[in-house]
């Protein structure tokens, strides 16, 4: 054994000792083995288990990748992409390290995005100094990490909390759980995955899984991944005692949370186009390994096609360039050929899941063209759905959960390519107080395409469909929210054949003040007319709109601060207005919007 393999080897093994809450691994496995070194040998050689789309040759690293686990040899970890460049944590490393007060900063170091790009890196150079480094931050990650007794409710203040309350937070953990299955195919072959270093990571892997069978989300997306991933565990280590007790459990939630999570309609009850995406995979991710595992009848038929409504609402709210609408917590697109070309092996009877996954080569578009899911209170607006189209998505729904923003009435419009009104973004999550005045700032009421009283934020969110009516000519959709106490907005969209878009609003109520409503636009540099209030925008491409407020009252037309965000911690500047009118007690005021595409 050459010396810096011994020197490794303990380094490894005699500081776990005091942290190992199980230390004899063997306890913990159903195994006719009893040493460490065949236990290697054993999952080396071990066959039958299927990890679908991951390719265990790392043949698909990224120059990113590469550079980020270059990086992290020096010990610049890639924590998150809205904080570059990466930062130093230390020759030492310090895991506590927080050089911005954005929570997400301090939790997803946790999740160690860097170690599966190590793990491609030493697949595909055979360097082992790649390997030599997971394995030792990995033991420093158990020595400096230790999970005491965790109590959610102790984490209510994040600027005081125990650093537990990052390390062990159960979505890191759920992440970690999935993210650790890559890593242990990737580094399984090295030397520096010895007998002991693979007994610290299954009792570690043990405790992963112990610590979310006991701290589920109670709700939302974080329940559906903490699910997923147990369920990932317990098929990928069906060697653990307790995998089969997981499994049942991480199925259970999954069936149940499937049918609370999802309306009827088909989308996720956050209501956040980013987390209905994510919910998709989980219920799909869930579905896939279970399927080459041989456990496909973990999932009724009714869940498989909830999934699939679930995909036809996003096919629909999607524009002709699979963008999807910015919505609520938005911080980028995703890429979504490779989604549907996955879809496409589960829903083949779906011609426009084959029609997106082939970039329309293949398959077909639906028979119709705009389409409403009222419960959830999205409407999709569209005159096609190629990049000729003009296509508008209009959000009022019920209350949402966390993710979701004041924004009852808001919408997009897309038209050949070019988004004329992206909604504003998420920008940040949550934080210290100058990171939560940032994320408040997005998800003001008033810097969406919607109706305000006094530019406050809705004091209610519970839209409802007034009616729905859609023919060859025109779509015309009625929304009601109840805005604020005192105030009805009522928002009639009237969306014509060449793309023309009529809307009415009236507010009404007994509510006193200024009543707005607020038009954002897309970064530009549009001709503006303050006495007509009206907005031009002049894109030499001969892709334009005009819009234009017209009220009974007197309007008054102003430049307001806009942003918009396209990915996390980035915003640029943009033309943002509000056409506001003086509101009577009991009084009914209306504007009326007109939104006409222009060749010139
Ligand atoms: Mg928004």
């Amino acid at each position: 054994m050459r010396l810096t393999t011994i020197i490794a080897t303990l380094l490894l093994t005699l500081p776990l000792t005091a942290f190992s809450q199980n230390p004899d691994v063997f306890e913990l496995l159903n195994t006719k083995i009893t040493d460490k070194d065949s236990l290697v040998t054993y999952f080396r050689n071990r066959t039958g288990i299927s990890l679908p789309g991951f390719d265990p040759t790392g043949s698909d690293i990224t120059p990113e990748e590469q550079k980020w686990a270059d990086d992290a040899l020096k010990h610049i970890f890639f924590v998150h992409s809205g904080y570059q460049p990466s930062y130093f944590y230390g020759d030492d490393i310090n895991w506590q390290y927080w050089p911005v007060k954005d929570n997400e900063l301090r939790w997803q170091l946790h999740r160690m995005k860097w170690w599966v790009p190590l793990g491609k890196a030493y697949r595909q150079t055979g360097d082992e100094k790649y390997a030599k480094e997971w394995t030792e931050e990995f033991v420093d990650w158990i020595r400096k990490n230790p999970l005491g007794d965790y109590k959610e409710e102790d984490a209510k203040d994040l600027m005081t909390a125990d650093n537990m309350y990052f390390a062990w937070r159960p979505l890191e953990v759920s992440d970690r759980l999935e993210m650790q299955i890559k890593q242990f195919i990737l580094f399984l072959p090295s030397e520096y995955f010895t007998g002991d270093f693979l007994s610290e990571f299954l009792i570690n892997y043990h405790r992963q899984c112990r610590h979310i069978m006991a701290h589920f989300s109670k709700q939302g997306n974080h329940l559906l991944f903490q699910a997923q991933r147990l369920l990932s565990a317990s098929i990928f280590f069906p060697e653990f005692k307790d995998a089969s007790v997981w499994r049942a459990k991480a199925i259970e939630i999954l069936n149940t949370q499937i049918a609370k999570q999802v309306y009827p309609d088909g989308m996720q009850y956050e209501l956040d186009p980013h987390y209905h995406l994510e919910s998709i995979n989980i219920f799909f991710n869930a579905l896939r390994i279970c399927d080459a595992n041989g456990l496909r009848a973990a999932f009724p038929q009714s869940y498989i096609a909830t999934v699939h409504k679930m995909i036809e609402v996003v096919y629909n709210y999607s524009y002709p360039d699979y963008a999807n609408p910015m919505f609520s917590d938005f911080h980028g697109q995703h890429e979504m050929i490779p989604l549907y070309e996955e879809w496409a092996k589960v829903f083949p009877d779906d011609g426009m899941i084959t029609w997106q996954a082939t970039k329309g080569k293949e398959g077909k578009t639906p028979d119709y063209l705009s389409r409403e899911f009222p419960v959830s209170g999205i409407y999709c607006l569209r005159n096609g759905w190629t990049s000729e189209a003009t296509v508008m998505i209009m959000k009022a729904g019920p209350k949402g959960e966390w993710h979701c923003q004041p924004d009852n009435g808001t919408f997009e419009y897309w038209r050949k390519g070019r988004n004329f009104f992206p909604d504003s973004g998420g920008y940040v999550y949550s934080g210290d107080e100058e990171v939560n005045k940032q994320r408040a700032w997005f998800r003001q009421t008033s810097v969406h395409n919607t109706l305000t009283l006094d530019y406050r934020n809705l004091d209610t969110t519970q839209s409802h469909c007034l009616s729905w009516t859609s023919d060859s000519s025109f779509t015309i959709v009625s929304v009601l929210n109840p805005s604020y106490e005192g105030l009805t907005h009522k928002r009639t969209v009237t969306f014509a054949k060449d793309g023309s878009v009529l809307i009415v609003d009236t507010a009404s109520g007994t509510a006193e003040g200024k009543v707005a409503v607020h038009y954002n636009l897309l970064e530009c540099d549009p001709i503006e007319d303050y006495e007509n209030h009206t907005l031009r925008t002049k894109f030499k491409d001969g892709n334009n709109i005009s819009l234009c407020v017209m009220s009974p009252s007197k309007l008054t037309m102003l430049r307001k601060e806009g942003k918009v965000s396209f990915s996390y911690k980035h915003y640029n500047p943009r033309p943002a207005y509000s056409f506001s009118l003086l509101k009577r007690n009991g009084e009914t005021v209306t504007f009326v919007t007109l939104i006409k595409p222009s060749s010139e």
